[in-house]
C-alpha cells in the first residue's frame, strides 16, 4: 500500500499505537508530521521514521491546548503545503469511579483530550482535507460500546467520539472526505502504565478475550493503513471493532 506523496498528520505519535502508525506511514512513503508532548520519545519514533528517508516534521503540542491544535495544522501547511489523512490517536485513559470526589476532574481532563481536541482538529483540518478529497481515522476504543466498571468517563469519552465521528462522516461525505473509526480491544502499549495504574487495577470482572490474546500496535496502524487509502474509498461513518473478540463477551 503506498501513501507516496500524501500527507498525513498523526496525534500521539510518541508511543504505542500513534508510533507504529506513524512508522508505517513513513515506510508507505507518507510526508508524516509527528504531534505529541514528549519530546524524547518523539525523537525515538522520529529516528525510526528517517530510516525511510527524511521526510517527516515533529510537532511537539499538546493537542488539547487551542493555539497547539492550530499550530499543528499551520506547522504542516508550511512544511507539506496540504493534508491527506488526519490520525486522532492522542488519548488518555483514567480511572474514576462516579461515587469519587475526583470524578469531574477527570471527566473534564478526559473529555479535553478524546474528544474536544479532535472536535478541534477535524475543524481546523477540514478545509485543507476537502481541498485533498483525504480521510479522518479516529482511535475510540471497545469501551465505547462496552462499559468497563470504574472507567465511566473514558467509556463516555469514546461513546461520544464515535457518535460524533458518524456526524462529522455525515457532514463530509458532500466533499469527498471520509471519517471514520477504529475501536480497539486491549493493545500491549503503555496506555495503563501512562494513566498511573497497574493492570490489576482495571476491573476486567465479566470481560472476557475468546481470541485469547491482545493486540500489537503494528496490527491497529495496519488498519488505520487501510481505512486512510484508496482501497476504503466506499467506506465512511464505519466502526472497525478490533477486539479479539472481547465486545462478545
Ligand atoms: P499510549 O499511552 O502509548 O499513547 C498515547 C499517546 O497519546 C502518547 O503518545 C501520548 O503522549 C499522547 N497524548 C496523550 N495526551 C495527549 C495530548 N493532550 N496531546 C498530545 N498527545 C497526547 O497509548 P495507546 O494505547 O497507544 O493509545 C492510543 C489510542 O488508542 C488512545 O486514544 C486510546 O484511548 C486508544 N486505545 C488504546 C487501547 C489499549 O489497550 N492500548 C485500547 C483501546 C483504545
Amino acid at each position: 500500500m503506498s501513501f507516496s506523496g500524501k500527507v498525513a498528520i498523526v496525534t500521539g505519535a510518541s508511543s504505542g499505537i500513534g508510533a507504529a502508525t506513524a512508522v508505517k506511514l513513513a515506510e508507505a512513503g507518507a510526508n508524516v508530521v509527528l504531534v505529541a508532548r514528549n519530546a524524547e520519545k518523539l525523537k525515538n519514533v522520529s529516528e525510526k521514521c528517517n530510516s525511510f528517508g527524511d521526510k517527516h516534521h515533529v510537532v511537539k503540542a499538546d493537542v488539547s491546548v487551542d493555539a497547539d491544535a492550530r499550530r499543528i495544522i499551520d506547522e504542516t501547511i508550511k512544511k507539506f503545503f496540504k493534508i491527506d489523512v488526519l490520525v486522532n490517536n492522542a488519548g488518555i485513559m483514567r480511572l474514576a469511579p462516579v461515587k469519587g470526589d475526583e470524578a469531574l476532574a477527570v471527566y473534564d481532563e478526559i473529555m479535553k483530550i478524546n474528544l474536544r481536541a479532535v472536535i478541534n482538529l477535524t475543524r481546523l483540518a477540514s478545509a485543507h482535507l476537502i481541498a485533498s478529497r483525504g480521510s479522518i481515522v479516529n482511535i475510540s476504543s471497545v469501551a465505547g460500546t462496552k462499559v468497563i466498571n470504574g472507567m465511566s468517563a473514558y467509556c463516555a469519552s469514546k461513546a461520544a467520539l464515535n457518535h460524533f465521528s458518524r456526524g462529522a462522516a455525515l457532514e463530509l461525505a458532500e466533499h469527498g472526505v471520509r471519517v471514520n473509526v477504529i475501536s480497539p480491544g486491549p493493545v500491549a502499549t503503555d496506555i495503563i502504565e501512562n494513566a498511573g495504574l497497574k493492570t490489576e487495577d482495571i476491573n476486567l470482572e465479566g470481560v472476557s478475550i475468546p481470541l485469547s490474546r491482545i493486540s500489537s500496535p503494528e496490527e491497529v496502524a495496519d488498519l488505520v493503513m487501510f481505512l486512510a487509502s484508496d482501497k476504503a474509498v466506499g467506506i465512511t461513518g464505519s466502526n472497525y471493532v478490533l477486539d479479539n473478540g472481547m465486545a462478545l463477551s
